[in-house]
């Protein structure tokens, strides 16, 4: 039987989402990868652990995590019963809706149609009677803006989630999403977004909007899929995710056209007394309106060497001056 850390509050941080009461742990477990019906369920299972051990209390699904899409949640369900029932209070556990998950015009993006059978089915396969956070996992441009947010309201007004949040809008979409949730009275508390080292995109108007708006921002891709860390100093390992075939996003030569800039970075943590994984989180949560820095994780070292980005996140100028030259 699994008891958890009974220190795992000690090391960890929390940050409030926004103006909301939610407090999110500042390192959130991304399941995107590594936790489908083609991964090893022990290596999940020991992961999860090392998570919460660790004082990570939010948890972060989709519909579609897997390979098979819907793996990811099943795998979430067993580990529900074998492990994390009796804390179930004591996580967050977030879901998405919006790309596309079973065949047919309804299996995907932003209609009541997709959100609410979507919800329905990530409950039951992850065991749960609501999910603490539900996005919409993209902006749909085919579904009136009303439409998307009435569902996701209607989720909370059900008692299938108690907050809501949206993924990869831009600053206009979330502008007009936002004004529906403020008529509903939505508890709309966090946007989710990439942002990395080199994604910078959201420094163009959504963080400023962000931070007017008092809502939390998760990053997603905080390590660029394992660019940022020492994944790839020596080469493309077999195992790693730029080589495995079930990863789409991530290519051999993105590793070779980053590798001079990464080594160069590289060389900035190593006299920070930090790892590269962990200069890249410290650069995220330096920023105040990151609640949460989303990681994943295909063994627990890592995840435990990501930990350490924790003990130094202050930055001086000169250093942050170092890192912006590196990056052009
Ligand atoms: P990261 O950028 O954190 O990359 C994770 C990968 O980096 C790991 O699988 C591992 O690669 C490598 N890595 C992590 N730590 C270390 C370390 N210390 N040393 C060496 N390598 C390391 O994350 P993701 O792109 O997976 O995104 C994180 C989460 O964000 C997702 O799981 C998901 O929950 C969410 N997300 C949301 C999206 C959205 O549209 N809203 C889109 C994408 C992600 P390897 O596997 O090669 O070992």
């Amino acid at each position: 039987m699994y008891l958890a850390n009974e220190h795992r509050y000690e090391q960890m941080m929390y940050r409030r989402a926004g103006k909301s009461g939610l407090k999110l742990s500042v390192l959130g477990l991304g399941f995107w990868h590594n936790f489908g019906s083609v991964d090893e369920y022990e290596t999940q299972k020991q992961i999860v652990r090392t998570a919460f051990d660790a004082g990570i209390t939010y948890f972060d699904l989709a519909n579609n995590y897997g390979p098979v899409a819907g793996s990811a949640e099943t795998n979430f369900g067993h580990l529900m019963d074998e492990d994390l029932k009796p804390y179930r209070d004591e996580l967050v556990i977030a879901s998405k809706a919006g790309h596309r998950m079973w065949d047919g015009p309804y299996g995907d993006g932003g209609s009541m149609k997709n959100i609410l059978a979507s919800a329905d089915q990530s409950l039951q396969r992850m065991h749960l009677d609501y999910v603490d956070i539900f996005y919409s996992h993209r902006p749909d441009p085919d579904t009136p803006v009303e439409e998307t947010a009435y569902a996701l309201d209607k989720l909370v007004r059900e008692g299938k989630a108690l907050y809501i949040g949206i993924s990869k809008y831009n600053p206009e979409q979330t502008a007009a999403i936002e004004a529906v949730f403020d008529d509903l009275h939505t508890p709309y508390i966090v946007h989710q977004d990439r942002y990395n080292l080199f994604d910078r995109h959201i420094e163009d108007g959504l963080l400023d909007r962000l931070t007017a708006d008092q809502t939390g921002l998760v990053t997603f891709s905080s390590l660029a899929q394992g660019l940022l860390t020492d994944r790839y100093l020596n080469g493309i390992p077999e195992d790693s995710r730029a080589h495995r075939s079930t990863s789409p996003f991530l290519h051999e030569d993105q590793v070779e056209q980053t590798l001079s800039t990464v080594k160069r970075l590289n060389e900035i943590a190593q006299q920070r007394d930090q790892s590269l994984a962990d200069m890249a989180i410290a650069w995220l949560l330096h920023h105040q309106q990151v609640t949460s820095v989303l990681i994943g994780a295909s063994r627990p070292e890592q995840l435990r060497d990501n930990l350490g980005a924790l003990k130094h996140l202050d930055f001086s100028d000169d250093e942050l001056a170092a890192i912006n030259a590196a990056l052009k």
